[in-house]
């Protein structure tokens, strides 16, 4: 689950770790006010979505020639010039897609003299099983593109959960970003800070992007990008109360209703498949024979009748879905369960799109006869391999 930048610098803030003061402000007049409310005479204006490269994205309405998501107003009438060229509008990154998100909400933040930018941030490593930290002296950056083309400007390492964060961490951080004396000291704090808040709220990643030198002589946090671990949030609702649902896809939220595995993705076939090695090879072999899903789904072991038809409502409730292929194997899961729930499903929301089924596994005969009689223009396959070849077929026919 991801948060907004704004509410991920409030848990920092919890933690000790410094960031500048700032207001979330959801109108003009909000984030007039919040101007009035820091000290000046720099602000920074930032668009709140759940995606990155805010400052170098480009507003749809507004033409290539207009400033991006990420502004630095000199006044408060500068604050509210922005703030009304930025909410409502689109903003399109390198992280949004062509679509881009529209800017509900803004933060107005109290502007820092920048010395240098820096890169630093923490995730779970699974190969090692620690929380791993990365760090790079080239911050402000998109660290994919640093990682690619200046691999030696990125120091990584992992935290021992026996030990915790050490006073040693912090100075190969401050060695690799050139720190010394009271900044070095500082570099090993916010890095404690980080590293607890990341532990204490089970995050998953939390990236600081760019983490800065002020003028000043203090570090600051400028930037945080926070997502959490979706299988920890039973044990933080104040984590779960932070949720903007306008910055999920809608069908992936009605699917969690149904504890569903389901992820949008963009191509024209939907899926749904159980078990997620099963859903992974099916995504596959319809890229294979040249077409693409739209979604990954993994009905789950046990899947009842009702949850597979919530799964199916989803599938065809998407605009983009030309076709849909059920690929089941029995094993826990019943075939016959799953007939019955995409019938129930059909019926209750109709069916404009070829459906390809595979069935095997347990009750696999009882599934098949109950999709026969039922009268639906179902195409039956007897393998994976046959069944991705029909639905491709048949997508492209239509
Ligand atoms: P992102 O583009 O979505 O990663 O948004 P950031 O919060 O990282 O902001 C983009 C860039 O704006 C940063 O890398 C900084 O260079 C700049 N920026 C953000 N806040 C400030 C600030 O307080 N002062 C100055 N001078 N620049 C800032
Ligand atoms: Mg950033």
């Amino acid at each position: 689950m991801n948060i907004h930048e704004y509410q991920g610098k409030a848990i920092l803030k919890e933690f000790g770790a410094p960031v500048s003061a700032g207001f979330p402000a959801l109108t003009v007049a909000e984030a007039v006010e919040a101007a009035k409310k820091l000290p000046g005479p720099l602000y920074v204006v930032k668009s709140q979505i759940h995606a990155g490269g805010r400052g170098k994205g480009k507003f749809k309405e507004l033409g290539p020639d207009a400033k991006g998501g990420v502004r630095l107003a000199k006044s408060v009438a500068e604050v509210e010039a922005f703030a009304k060229e930025m909410l409502g509008n689109t903003l399109v990154t390198v992280q949004t897609g062509p679509a881009g998100k529209q800017v509900n909400r803004l933060y107005i933040e109290d502007g820092s003299d920048i010395e240098k930018e820096f890169y630093l941030s923490a995730l779970v490593d699974r190969e090692t099983s620690r929380i791993a930290f990365v760090v790079s002296t080239e911050g402000g950056m998109d660290i994919e593109a640093v990682a690619h083309d200046t691999p030696e400007k990125i120091l990584t390492f992992s935290v021992d959960p026996a030990t915790g964060i050490m006073p040693h961490h912090g100075r190969t951080v401050a060695k690799a970003l050139g720190l010394t004396g009271d900044l070095a000291k500082q570099a090993g704090t916010v890095l404690t800070q980080i590293y607890n808040a990341f532990v204490a709220k089970d995050m998953a990643m939390l990236e600081i992007n760019p983490l800065i030198v002020t003028t000043q002589g203090q570090i600051k946090c400028l930037d945080a990008k926070v997502n959490f671990d979706s299988n920890s949030l039973y044990r933080h609702p104040d984590v779960v109360a932070l949720r903007d649902e306008t910055e999920e896809d809608a069908k992936e939220i009605e699917a969690s209703k149904y504890d569903l595995a389901y992820i949008a993705l963009d191509g024209t076939i939907g899926c749904m498949v159980n078990g997620a090695g099963l859903a992974m090879a099916t995504l596959d072999i319809i890229q294979l024979y040249g077409e693409s899903p739209a979604n990954f789904l993994d009905v789950g072991g046990g899947a009842s009748e009702e949850k597979v038809t919530a799964a199916f409502k989803i599938i065809t409730a998407d605009p983009k879905v030309k076709g849909i292929l059920v690929n089941i194997f029995g094993g826990i899961m019943k075939c016959d369960v799953i007939a019955r729930g995409v019938i129930a499903a059909v019926k209750a929301v109709g069916l404009k799109v070829p459906l390809v089924v595979r069935l095997e596994g347990t009750n696999v005969e009882e599934g098949k006869q109950i999709i026969r009689e039922s009268g639906l223009n179902v195409i039956p396959a007897d393998d994976l391999d046959d069944a991705a070849q029909k639905i491709v077929a048949a997508v492209k026919k239509a």
